[in-house]
């Protein structure tokens, strides 16, 4: 990143952010009981992505009810709430609103028994309730004490992260040509960390992203008799072994990237030999050059194979989706960490690591003229029990035997992420907004 963009002027002064978060966080416990209903509601009532109707009105309705002004169906069900308070720098804070298809079998009393029309089943499996939830407290907080900052909070709930989607529609509808282009962008997700524990990683923090797929055409014929086939079947496994060999002799082996076809489907019986197979593949990088050079890898390999093989009509690729990696701007990050570290002890934060998992978060990055500073990191969540009893003396050997994100079983300690969530979102928002006036002797 280059430091030609404006970045948010820094508080000076040690315990500045510290007695302003003080100030704001005195409201927290008033604030809590709200956030924790609607976290309730939400994880009892998950909707899939691009089907966040009910978890939006929900979020809008609080954002209002704090003196928000608030646009609603903004990209899809996306939520924006502003909130101008004096000049100073404009902040968005993103949660992300979907979840998943996934069975919950947490066994909590809150769980979710929701099935769509369809019957299949949905949970808040990758902790978007508590991102929702936070959000909204963090917005009334702010709401609730605006002596004690000032610039301008732009609340963004945002649907359809999971099928990475819903970041680029709420951009492509002029998200910042609207509300304005903020001087930061903060986000935060939840990780299996003991609740209490945040980690930051400074650059990339979680990889980039891309399925594609690959519709291959064949020539169909009796199983009996391949000479008259072109046998897609021999074709897609061709390709799957080619593709292979972009990691390993086209990627530099300092670079960490993966393909993976994850869907391979062709014919549908033994003694006949289809027309068409149908492959899909993902792919992560570390870097969206590379991320670039695999696809345009993926598509040569593709259509060589087709053509050695005769392939009566060249095949089909597709990026169905995708993401660039998730880059943190490095002196946000450091900002940002740096107040996490002040508020909550240098104790709770953990080294970070990358993640290969992706998010659409970096699409808020893409700013009209320049690249907009973006922040994110990740909120322990693990009840302490879960944590203790969990095999392993580091964090990296007891997450593995916890249940992360996806996971049926992803179970956030409900009322320690829920605070921690407020007050990490909330000091992350003040350490990059202008201080209000000095407090009142009282
Ligand atoms: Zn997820
Ligand atoms: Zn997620």
């Amino acid at each position: 990143m280059n430091d030609a963009h404006p970045q948010p002027p820094v508080e000076r002064g040690p315990s500045g952010l510290k007695a302003r978060a003080r100030r704001v966080l005195a409201h927290l416990d008033a604030v809590l009981p709200d956030v924790d209903s609607l976290y309730g509601d939400l994880h009892e009532h998950p909707e899939l992505s691009g089907h966040e109707a009910r978890t939006a009105a929900a979020l809008a309705k609080r954002l209002e009810a704090a003196g928000y002004t608030v646009s609603r169906d903004f990209g899809g069900h996306g939520v924006v709430g502003l909130l101008r308070n004096g000049d100073g720098p404009t902040v968005l804070l993103r949660g992300d609103m979907d979840a998943l298809p996934v069975e919950e079998r947490t066994g909590l009393p809150y769980a979710s028994h929701v099935r769509t029309k369809d019957g299949e089943p949905v949970m808040h499996a990758c902790g978007h309730d508590v991102h929702t939830a936070c959000l909204a407290g963090t917005a009334a907080l702010l709401a609730r004490s605006r002596d004690a900052w000032r610039g301008t909070v732009m609340v963004v709930g945002q649907p359809a992260e999971e099928t990475l989607q819903g970041a680029r529609a709420m951009m492509d509808a002029g998200l910042y040509a609207r509300f304005g282009t903020p001087d930061a962008v903060l986000g935060q997700h939840t990780a299996p960390l003991p609740v209490g524990a945040f980690m930051h990683r400074e650059g990339v923090a979680m990889m980039g992203s891309a399925s594609v797929r690959i519709r291959l055409f064949g020539r169909g014929a009796h199983g009996a008799q391949p000479e008259l086939s072109v046998d897609p079947v021999v074709l897609g496994a061709s390709v799957v072994l080619r593709l292979q060999t972009i990691v390993s002799r086209e990627v530099p082996p300092l670079e960490p990237a993966v393909v993976t076809v994850g869907h391979f489907q062709a014919g549908s019986r033994a003694n006949v030999i289809p027309d068409e197979a149908l492959l899909e593949v993902t792919v992560r990088t570390a870097d969206d050059a590379v991320q670039a050079r695999v696809l345009a890898a993926i598509e040569r390999i593709v259509k060589g194979e087709a053509a050695a093989a005769g392939a009566p009509k060249p095949p089909q690729v597709e990026v169905m989706a995708s993401t660039p990696v998730n880059r943190n701007d490095p002196a946000l990050l450091r900002r940002v960490r740096a107040a996490h570290a002040e508020w909550f002890g240098r104790d709770a934060l953990v080294p970070g690591v990358l993640a290969t998992a992706s998010e659409d978060f970096p699409r808020f990055a893409q700013g009209p003229e320049h690249p907009v500073p973006t922040a994110y990191w990740f909120v322990g969540v693990t009840p302490p029990h879960a944590w203790n009893a969990a095999p392993g003396t580091t964090p990296q050997q007891k997450v593995t035997h916890l249940p992360g994100p996806h996971s049926p079983l992803y179970a956030p300690d409900r009322a320690g992420s829920l605070r921690k969530g407020c007050e990490s979102l909330t000091v992350a928002a003040l350490s990059c907004l202008h201080g209000g006036e000095a407090p009142r002797d009282h």
